[in-house]
């Protein structure tokens, strides 16, 4: 599983690569992204499975980005153009994985501290102004009926996941190919590695309880219910979802 990439990058470079950009990056998550992380992974959120239609949704988002981007001023120096723009869905039971990998936008490693190290949704922040004063509410029926009411966007991630991994790479011209990774506790890591596609790559690392969303009928099915208004192709393990 361990690729090269783990290597520094300053093995094979001299001194064009700051020592910075070679090593893995740890920072910690936001007060507010702690504390929201924590609630979703203890939730019980009987209605695990919307975190599928947020990560189609944000890997959708991403795809449109890319388009408005490429339509846009200064669009030309985009990279990436003669792509399919699509959402490639893979499960892996041996690993008890669920892989969601879009052809978008892809993300720096400033929008990647920002976008997923911070909360700026409007949802997740209404979603903690409702748990505040509540501490019992954190494994009750309520917090379920919060999340539920106004999703967590990209945290859902950890109803079912204990490990989250993000590759990622802008489609700027030279951008680097990034991994995000975290076990949803106190902070994340960042660093560059090599053979990153353009987009993003979503790695969900399932709970054993939650194994069944590494079942490809079980996501078939999921998609089916969900993605009526996404409007790029989705792929289920190469085949048309
Ligand atoms: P929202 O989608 O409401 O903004 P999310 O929590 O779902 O909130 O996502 C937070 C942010 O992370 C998004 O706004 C986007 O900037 C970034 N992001 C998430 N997923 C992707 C992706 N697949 N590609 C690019 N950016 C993404
Ligand atoms: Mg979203």
């Amino acid at each position: 599983q361990r690729s090269p990439a783990a290597l520094p990058l300053r093995c094979f470079s001299t001194e064009t690569k700051k020592a910075s950009d070679s090593v893995v990056d740890k920072h910690e998550f936001q007060a507010e992204t702690r504390q929201l992380l924590d609630i979703v992974a203890r939730s019980l959120y009987s209605d695990h499975e919307v975190f599928v239609r947020e990560l189609i949704s944000n890997a959708s988002d991403a795809l449109e980005k890319f388009r408005y981007t490429s339509l846009s001023a200064g669009g030309e120096n985009l990279a990436g153009k003669d792509r399919p723009l699509e959402i490639r869905i893979t499960t892996d039971k041996p690993l008890m994985q669920l892989i969601i990998q879009d052809t978008g936008i892809g993300m720096t490693k400033e929008e990647l501290v920002s976008n997923l190290g911070t909360i700026a949704r409007s949802g997740s922040k209404q979603f903690l102004e409702q748990m505040k004063g509540n501490q019992q509410a954190a494994t009750s029926e309520a917090s379920s009926n919060i999340i539920g009411q106004f999703g967590v966007g990209f945290y859902s991630s950890f109803i079912v996941a204990n490990k989250v991994e993000v590759f990622t790479r802008a489609a700027t011209p030279n951008a680097p190919g990034l991994k995000w990774s975290t076990d949803g506790s106190g902070s994340y890591e960042i660093e560059e590695v090599p053979d990153v596609e353009l987009g993003t790559r979503i790695v969900l690392h399932l709970k054993t309880e939650c194994r069944e969303y590494a079942d490809e009928e079980r996501i078939q099915a999921v998609i089916k219910k969900y993605s009526n208004f996404v409007g790029s192709p989705i792929l289920l393990n190469g085949k048309q979802a």
